[in-house]
């Protein structure tokens, strides 16, 4: 499908925070996505926990098979609604970058670790990764990325938070978030956002049910499933029995079909009423990528199974609170000895924020390991 008018175009992009010659290659999200995907912070989304913690298995998400299957879901979704399916794929792909090791828990932790130092959100942390703390380029700190990738990432921003990055930067990626100048993302946030979504509904299940945690007979009280696997049933009778794991694999790619055919055609309606005459237009008013209502609810019932059987399963909340344990113990280390950090964050004369940076940056593998050095116990023996 051609760019519709009201995609983000990148030969009008508002361009760069320390101006740079046009790329060599491609167009400017195309090199917004070459620093992304060439990011230390990027590699190490691989070490890093989605649900499941990443030594209880090789077969389940991490942060970065997690962003690549958003960046998957959101490149179909943008072909489809006739947006730039490369932006898309950059805030993807960039999405989770502020994430600490162990998933939500980490981040909880690290939240109540600094209560009183300004705190803790992940998503905040995404931008501080893209802006400071990447470290790859001779005359500026950050990846320099465009304004549309940046301000697509800063998905969530309190007013105090908000207020603090509009005096760094007036008129800038927060602006949106100051009372009395709430404007909706762009399209192609709002697509990332989606696709994010439809990713971990549809492969949290996947890891439920091969971690144990979950059986397909479980979910069968959501309607939506039920009647995905009932399709699959009724095209592979016989299989269930004989091959289950082929029988959920197709029954979850059906799933995930749904989500992205209804989110689709519902804003393709959205978008065919409002006509939007640019990008800028778009945002203005209601959001306009979006599930029917009744796919909203279908997916709230799912989210709300797996909340109860699988995120809050004992099992997992167990792990959890050891990981929480690991993060809480290693900041208190660096903040009582700042000189066992990396010198560009001992250096720092903000502390706790600058504790915080290197805490959050780690991986799973790296924060057991540090805990192991500095306790001399293994925290999952
Ligand atoms: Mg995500």
């Amino acid at each position: 499908m051609a760019p519709a008018v009201y995609s983000s175009d990148p030969t009008r992009s508002r361009g760069r925070r320390y101006p740079e010659p046009p790329p060599v290659f491609g167009d400017a999200y195309d090199e917004d996505r070459d620093r992304i995907v060439h990011s230390s912070a990027f590699r190490r989304l691989v070490y890093k926990t989605q649900v499941f913690a990443n030594h209880e298995g090789d077969l389940f998400r991490t942060r970065l098979t997690h962003s690549l299957e958003v960046a998957q879901c959101g490149r179909l979704l943008a072909g489809a609604l006739g947006l730039n399916a490369t932006l898309v794929e950059c805030l993807a792909l960039a999405h989770d970058l502020g994430h600490t090791p162990f998933g939500h828990a980490g981040q909880d932790a690290l939240s109540d670790c600094l209560a009183g130092h300004g705190g803790f959100e992940h998503n905040l942390q995404t931008l501080r990764v893209v802006d400071h703390l990447e470290r790859r380029f001779p005359s500026f700190d950050g990846l320099n990325l465009c304004f549309e990738t940046r301000e697509g990432l800063l998905k969530r921003c309190s007013p105090e938070d908000a207020a603090a990055l509009e005096h760094d930067e007036p008129g800038g990626v927060a602006t949106r978030f100051l009372p009395g100048r709430e404007t909706q993302p762009s399209l192609e946030a709002q697509v990332a956002n989606h696709a994010d979504e439809i990713a971990y509904d549809v492969h949290d299940i996947d890891d439920g049910v091969r971690a144990g945690l979950l059986t397909l007979d479980d979910l069968m009280a959501v309607p939506l499933v039920a009647a995905t696997r009932q399709q699959s049933l009724s095209a592979h009778p016989g299989l269930a029995a004989a091959l289950p794991r082929r029988q959920l694999a197709d029954t979850l790619r059906r799933l995930r079909l749904l989500l992205l055919d209804d989110l689709v055609q519902t804003s393709r309606a959205a978008l065919a009423r409002a006509q939007p005459g640019d990008p800028g237009a778009a945002r203005h008013g209601g959001a306009l990528i979006g599930f029917s209502a009744e796919m909203r609810e279908s997916s709230s019932a799912l989210k709300r199974l797996l909340f109860a059987q699988l995120y809050r399963h004992p099992t997992l909340t167990q792990t959890m609170r050891v990981a929480a344990g690991v993060v809480r113990l290693l900041f208190d280390a660096y903040l009582n000895k700042p000189g066992a950090m990396p010198p560009a964050f001992a250096a720092r004369a903000d502390r706790h924020r600058a504790v915080a940076d290197y805490v959050a940056g780690m991986t799973d593998r790296m924060a057991l390991r540090e805990y192991r050095r500095l306790t001399g116990v293994h925290a999952f023996a």
